[in-house]
């Protein structure tokens, strides 16, 4: 009866532990995705319209966006 009862213990434990591991789990999955929905303004190319986010631009003098370094040497 002494090892039922340490049985039962045991395996209570067991599963609040790996309960908790799960919610710490999607709390950090829900934490990557907020991140990676993030929004960034979008700039159209200056010579062919592509959408492009600010971050991957290329810039000329003027501060004109361009999708890539070539459509920004061709103005
Ligand atoms: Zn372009």
């Amino acid at each position: 009866m002494k090892y039922l009862l340490l049985f039962v213990v045991v395996i209570v434990v067991l599963m609040l532990h790996k309960k908790n591991r799960a919610s710490q789990q999607s709390v950090q999955e829900r934490a990557k995705t907020q991140r990676l929905s993030a929004p960034e303004p979008m700039h159209a190319c200056t010579r062919c319209g592509v959408n492009v986010p600010a971050s991957r631009c290329v810039w000329d003098a003027q501060q004109r966006p361009y999708c890539c370094a070539e459509h920004a040497r061709q103005g």
